[in-house]
């Protein structure tokens, strides 16, 4: 049970004072449900602005306070933006431009003919100047606005700065005082505040030594969950497993297995035959063949009398996993089946028979394959792919107790760096696939500069016109999803008006459906564009599209741009990466693009990403989503975990029950960073 002193933190966000139920879903895509989310939700940075007289005086990119009067509205149809066109004194023209619900509010806040104070930066929009979602519209002077250094947080689609600086302020004021979990002589050493002083100093301004302690914080949190988890592994009882090999024998793969693979197995098969239940990690970057690896290992335990399961994250994933599986296994005989949220009905019921009579062997699926009501005769393996969040295994191993605990193997392609696999995972074993399949082609990767446009598009209307498929990623916008979806969708326009219904476009707030129909198009080739932000689904196959092109590609990191890169590449025809740069490059960014040109080694790339990262950007780094972490950023995690770490091992030493006084600061820490499931281990343990 969570411990009273820490229920104002927890209290729901409808208790806050405006919250109602046309914030309710821009609150929760920001992950912002309970008080303590909004005392952590950080500023990306903070602005200090400048008051010009007109627009004359602003630059693109700039965040200025100008005085704009209002003379037309645009009103698009469809889902398109709302546009004030509005003037300044000289009578130049700048757009000011909103998305969905904020619309509204917008044409409240400019009334026609009404000269208004607006803050924001200036962007270019064609041949206009434009100012998306503004921070402030005021009747007052310039002067206040101009002056003023203020946090910028990250939005969601109706919510404005004004607005989310509000909650925040309201949230910090019921947040209570916490006792001290960090060992005071680091605390001293590193000058950090006290934990609630720490919070307030982060949403205030520029305050390092703030940032620091609450990012330590969280790697403390996770270091000691993890270390509980360790140690309550290493009393729980699996299911040994030993195959004799007759399965394996009959598979007929159409390759030999690279080295890497091999050594793979044979340490999954090593783990499988103990008592102890398997935490190991599988890393292998995209096309490594973890595939042909998690099919052995199923079929050892498969051999050895029981039952394994793959966990896909994704629908799509599960069936091409499920695909894939049924084609390569069949000659070994074993019975596969998919299931996910989707089946209903009689084909739902004989897959739930055959896993709870046995008569299927192999499970492929999504989470939908341990809901409550599925059981099985004799399941001792999981397979995990692509676990991208953290504690899927061991929240896995929870869900199953009372019974036997599986082996468990998690397969990942991210190439995280060795400080981010600990954090991440734990001290789970790893086997790394660090060798490719003989007779990979290279993907020819080109910097382009963004000038050159036009002739990127020519050479994309060439490239579709030979038969072969693209994709296009379009810049990655800041705070808003929605200015990401904007640009996507101008692209798309753009290219639907030259290559016509060959082209299709993915993002994030298209309907499910709407999403899956246009991946099936492309998919089937009937698609030859594929338009999209980043949320091209991970280990997505078209062999066919050869050609990628990545805009403003300086804004991503090397370990994303090397994801996004892996989706060419996958068939036999010469592959092209063409990544868009902007026109003023900072020399770490031309460093990052060239060292995407000379290399493919994904780890590589990972841990240059890292150094590279080092310097300067501490605050105003997008979280990379494949951490573990919402307060830690890469280069905090990389400097701070090592410490925190350790400083978890020696606090399990001392007091492993966490029975004494700083033991009971670090479960309240537990709490708050949810991951109480370590506490609930040392009480069962
Ligand atoms: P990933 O690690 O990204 O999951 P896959 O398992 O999907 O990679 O394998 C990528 C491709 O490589 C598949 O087409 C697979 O059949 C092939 N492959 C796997 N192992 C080998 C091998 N040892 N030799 C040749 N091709 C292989
Ligand atoms: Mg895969």
């Amino acid at each position: 049970m969570r411990p009273d002193r820490l229920n104002p933190l927890f209290v729901t966000a409808e208790s806050l004072k405006g919250v109602g139920s046309t914030l309710a879903r821009p609150l929760e895509r920001l992950g912002l449900a309970r008080v303590k989310d909004f005392a952590y939700h950080l500023p990306d940075r903070f602005v200090t602005r400048r008051a010009v007289a007109n627009l004359d005086e602003a630059s693109v990119g700039e965040q200025v306070v100008v005085k704009l009067t209002p003379v037309e509205y645009r009103t698009s149809s469809g889902r398109g933006p709302f546009r004030v066109l509005a003037s300044d004194e000289p009578g130049n023209i700048c757009a000011i431009t909103y998305f969905g619900r904020a619309s509204y509010s917008g044409k409240k806040a400019l009334p026609l003919g009404e000269p208004r104070w607006v803050a924001g930066r200036i962007d270019q929009y064609g041949q206009m100047l434009q100012i998306v979602h503004p921070d402030h519209v005021t009747e007052e002077s310039a002067a206040a606005l101009g002056q003023l250094t203020e946090p910028v947080y990250a939005l969601s689609d109706g919510l404005t700065q004004n607005r989310i600086a509000a909650l925040i302020q309201q949230a910090m004021a019921s947040v209570p005082p916490l006792p001290e979990w960090i060992e005071p002589g680091l605390l001293d050493k590193h000058q950090w505040p006290a934990w609630r002083d720490a919070l307030e100093l982060a949403h205030k301004g520029e305050h390092p030594a703030a940032r620091d302690r609450l990012a330590y914080d969280e790697l403390l949190a996770n270091s000691l969950a993890l270390l509980l988890v360790r140690n309550s592994n290493r009393k729980q009882i699996g299911t040994p497993l030993v195959g004799d090999g007759t399965l394996r024998a009959r598979l007929q793969l159409p390759f030999e297995l690279t080295g890497a693979q091999k050594r793979s197995i044979a340490e999954i098969e090593g783990d499988l035959a103990q008592a102890a239940p398997m935490l190991r990690l599988l890393q292998g970057d995209v096309g490594s063949g973890k595939t042909a690896v998690a099919l052995e290992a199923m079929l050892i335990a498969v051999e050895g009398g029981a039952q394994a399961a793959l966990l896909a994250p994704t629908e799509i994933l599960a069936r091409q996993h499920y695909e894939t599986l049924s084609r390569m296994a069949a000659p070994s005989g074993v019975t596969i089946a998919l299931l996910t949220g989707r089946d209903k009905g009689r084909a739902r019921e004989s897959i739930l028979m055959g896993l709870l009579d046995g008569s299927i062997d192999l499970v492929v699926g999504t989470h939908a394959i341990f809901q409550d009501a599925v059981t099985y005769k004799n399941l001792a393996m999981v397979v995990i792919d692509e676990q991208h969040r953290f504690g899927v295994a061991q929240r896995l191993m929870l869900n199953q107790k009372g019974r036997r605990t599986p082996h468990c193997l998690a397969m990942t392609a991210t190439p995280i760096p060795r400080t981010l696999t600990l954090a991440q995972y734990g001290e789970m074993d790893v086997s790394k696939l660090d060798e490719m399949p003989p007779g990979r082609q290279p993907i020819d990767t080109r910097v382009v500069a963004i000038e050159r446009m036009g002739d990127v598009v020519s050479a994309l209307g060439r490239h579709i016109e030979s038969g072969h498929q693209a994709y296009w990623v379009c810049p990655m916008v800041r705070e808003l999803e929605t200015e990401d979806i904007a640009a996507a969708e101008a692209r798309y326009a753009e290219m639907k008006s030259r290559f016509g219904d060959a082209v299709v476009l993915v993002h994030g707030q298209l309907r499910p459906e709407v999403k899956d129909a246009a991946m099936e198009r492309f998919a089937s080739g009937a698609a030859k564009l594929l338009v999209a932000t980043t949320v091209i689904e991970v280990g997505v196959d078209v062999p066919n599209a050869t050609l990628m092109v990545i805009e403003q590609a300086e804004r991503f990191g090397l370990a994303q741009l090397h994801q996004l890169r892996g989706r060419v590449g996958r068939g036999e025809g010469k592959s092209t990466c063409l990544l868009l740069r902007g026109p003023a490059l900072s020399e770490t960014a031309r460093d990052r693009l060239a060292l995407m040109r000379e290399t493919q080694d994904g780890f590589r790339l990972a841990e240059e990403d890292l150094r590279l990262r080092g310097g300067g950007e501490l605050l105003g780094t997008r979280q990379s989503g494949d951490t573990p972490f919402r307060v830690a950023s890469l280069e905090q995690i990389q400097r701070l975990l090592p410490i925190a770490h350790d400083d978890a091992r020696l606090l399990m030493e001392r007091d492993g029950g966490l029975t004494g006084e700083r033991g009971e600061a670090a479960r309240l820490l537990l709490y708050l960073f949810e991951r109480d499931w370590g506490v609930q281990l040392l009480r069962g343990g």
